[in-house]
């Protein structure tokens, strides 16, 4: 991997959202999301009633068609632009809820995830129902990728910027993601995938009424919007697939989850448990931890030990490496996919 184009591209990259939010007056988000569509429609700036002034348009234009675009893998250009989400997220104070997900955590959700998928598997349709930024689902894409498996992915967001940075993060990688701008809460248009992954919004769903159609929704009052995206992306699993959520911790230690345990108890069986390193979060309260789920299918059992683990200190790697050790136990005992 080139450290030196990375760093080129996110520089192009930057350098441009700050010409365009000096002339337009956007956010960094915002000049983030005109610029990749600049680059994505020919690698040209667009003028709309005068503006961005032609000295800039022709600033940008010549800046587009220096980026190093073309000889860069899709991890190095995921990680340039991740810089610049990083940046934005800072610049423009992104709230917690809708916070791209981090490397450290894709790449654990991303092991996870070929861990337990079967080794045969030749292509699989990955859904993530709360896309954000496309960082996580892209991190996982690439990792399949990199084991010769084809993937075809879906996204789902209710946020159209977020979405619209999605679209331009995996274009720009050269991913198949079909992107919707929806509530994932509603009626979904998505055949079944073999896997839902996905960083889950957390806290209350504030439409009581679709609310209403889960299991898992409260009696009264708002529901919990991430126990409905754990119960919706059930349904839209196939048979035998997995979901790989990242929650909060005390997810099944509220009065509100005896619903969602229920729910999960009926369609499918609870896998695993793996707790982040606290030293990932602000306080105890926002700790969060990763669950894996199995759809109950021909090919699906419950394992006869849950998957339930710490996860060390990513920068430790004596502790990393027993943990990753654990893991490849629990499956040699459990899941058993290897030929
Ligand atoms: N994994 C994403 C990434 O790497 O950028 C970050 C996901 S962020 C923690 C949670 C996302 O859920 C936000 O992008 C937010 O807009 C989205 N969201 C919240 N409620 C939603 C809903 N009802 N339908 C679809 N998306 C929703």
């Amino acid at each position: 991997m080139s450290q030196k184009e990375i760093e080129r591209l996110f520089s192009g990259l930057d350098t441009s959202v700050q010409l365009l939010q000096k002339e337009l007056g956007v956010s960094y988000l915002e000049g983030l999301s005109e610029t990749g569509e600049n680059i994505i429609d020919g690698k040209k700036a667009t003028q709309e009633n005068k503006y961005p002034s032609d000295q800039t348009v022709k600033m940008l234009t010549e800046l587009y068609q220096e980026l190093p675009l073309d000889n860069m893998e899709p991890e190095e250009i995921r990680k340039s632009f991740q810089l610049a989400l990083l940046k934005g997220a800072k610049s423009d104070q992104v709230q917690a809820n809708h916070q791209m997900t981090p490397d450290a955590i894709g790449f654990i959700l991303s092991y996870l995830i070929e861990k337990v998928i079967d080794i045969d598997i030749k292509k699989i349709r990955l859904l993530d129902p709360a896309v954000g930024t496309g960082n996580l689902l892209s991190t996982i894409y690439n990792g399949l990728t990199l084991k010769e498996i084809e993937v075809e992915a879906e996204g789902i967001d209710n946020d159209d910027l977020l979405l619209s940075l999605a679209l331009i993060n995996t274009e720009l990688q050269g991913q198949r993601v079909k992107l919707t701008h929806q509530d994932a809460l509603t009626d979904l248009l998505i055949d079944p995938v073999d896997i839902v992954v996905s960083d889950l919004p957390v806290g209350f769903y504030p439409i009581d009424k679709n609310a209403k159609r889960f299991k898992a929704s409260a009696p009264e009052g708002h529901s919990y919007a991430h126990h409905l995206f754990i119960e919706q992306s059930i349904y839209y699993l196939k048979n035998n697939g997995y979901g790989v959520f990242l929650v909060p911790t005390q997810l099944f230690e509220t009065k509100e989850s005896a619903a969602l345990t229920k729910i999960i108890q009926s369609e499918a069986y609870l896998q695993g448990m793996l707790h982040l390193p606290k030293e990932l979060f602000k306080s105890e309260k926002s700790r969060k931890s990763i669950l894996l789920i199995q759809k109950k299918g021909d090919k699906a059992k419950q394992v006869k030990q849950v998957l339930l683990a710490q996860i060390p200190d990513f920068k430790n790697q004596t502790s990393m490496h027993h943990f990753m050790q654990e893991v490849e136990n629990w499956k040699q005992e459990n899941i058993k996919n290897e030929k």
